[in-house]
């Protein structure tokens, strides 16, 4: 994940669930993606040590634990940047400039880094030999992409790569408040750092069914962002909130405040935890420290296996 803000429960559900799920029984790899943060601007380096480390600690209170998961920063891991180049030359321009990643944001940002991010996305997922990355459905092409690159690399040099898969969880897809994808970028998305009182107000801000203009109206919550919250963070959602909405009893203002209840009880527990490791930063800096150390080693045997897959293990073929 990019340091580029607060994460927010989109991040949270869509993919640190399944991180917290899965790493009793991977072994895992959570990169902090520094390097791609660049690609949307540089304005504000001054503040990326600190959004590095809220990131950690956002992963630490999530319930990620660095005895079972190498947490780590991706610039101290070279071999990001050298597989990357790699794989520049397997992937056309074209191919790229498809992305709707790009097509979305390429007014905005129009360099040469942003329009190859995907491949040093996939260099990120390769240099692990990863089979499964848990992401969001916003991720499904770049997946794609860096599944496509492993099997030109292996078609090209002989088997190195795994061909990497995306594992969604069961709502792979969080709303913001105006019924996009919620993100930092587009500034209506719940903080997992909010307040009780922050996320209230936030979900008051959420779009709900147009048709539903009075109270009593009916309303369908399969298109409502709100009910979205509830499907993550109510539990009798199914037969309190929805058959309610849609009969006109539950008006969206009273449908709003509950669901910004649920959400915050849900996240009570990580707050918690939250408030706890921010007075601890010489214990978080360690967990980024060992996890590089251990991502490092992963990386420089899958990158001595990509030379030698190359012949460009050049010292080690002399003898
Ligand atoms: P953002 O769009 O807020 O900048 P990132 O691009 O850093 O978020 O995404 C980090 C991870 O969180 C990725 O795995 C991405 O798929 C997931 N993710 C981001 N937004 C959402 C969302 N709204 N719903 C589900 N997953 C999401």
């Amino acid at each position: 994940m990019q340091p580029t803000g607060s994460l927010h429960i989109g991040n949270l559900e869509g993919a640190l669930r399944n991180w917290v799920r899965l790493q009793q029984n991977y072994d895992m790899y959570a990169c902090i993606v520094d390097w791609h943060s660049l690609t949307g601007s540089m304005d504000d380096l001054s503040g990326l040590r600190e959004r590095i480390f809220q990131m950690a600690v956002d992963f630490l209170s999530a319930g990620l634990d660095p005895k079972h998961v190498a947490i780590f920063i991706q610039s101290d891991v070279k071999e990001h940047a050298e597989l990357h180049l790699i794989f520049s030359m397997l992937i056309t321009v074209p191919t790229l400039t498809r992305l709707p990643t790009y097509t979305e944001k390429k007014e905005a940002h129009d360099t040469y880094g942003f329009l190859g991010y995907p491949v040093l996305q996939a260099a990120d997922i390769c240099l692990y030999n990863a089979h499964k990355v848990p992401v969001g459905k916003d991720q499904e092409k770049h997946i794609w992409l860096a599944n496509d690159v492993a099997k030109r690399f292996n078609q090209s040099f002989g088997e190195t790569f795994v061909e990497p898969q995306a594992l969604f969880t069961e709502i792979p897809l969080i709303l913001g408040a105006d019924n996009r994808k919620m993100s930092k970028s587009y500034d209506n998305h719940i903080p997992i750092d909010y307040s009780d009182k922050e996320t209230e107000a936030r979900v008051r801000t959420f779009i709900t069914d147009p048709q539903k203009l009075r109270k009593n109206d009916p309303g369908r919550p399969e298109i409502c962002p709100v009910y979205l919250l509830h499907r993550v963070y109510t539990a009798d959602h199914a037969e309190e909130i929805a058959p309610n909405c849609r009969s006109g009893q539950l008006g969206c203002v009273e449908c709003k405040l509950r669901a910004a209840k649920s959400v915050n009880t849900s996240l009570a527990p990580i707050r918690e935890k939250r408030a706890d490791l921010l007075t601890k930063p010489e214990f978080v800096w360690e967990v980024l420290d060992d996890g590089a150390s251990r991502a490092r080693t992963r990386a420089q045997e899958v990158m001595g296996r990509v030379r030698a897959s190359m012949n460009m293990n050049y010292r080690e073929s002399r003898s």
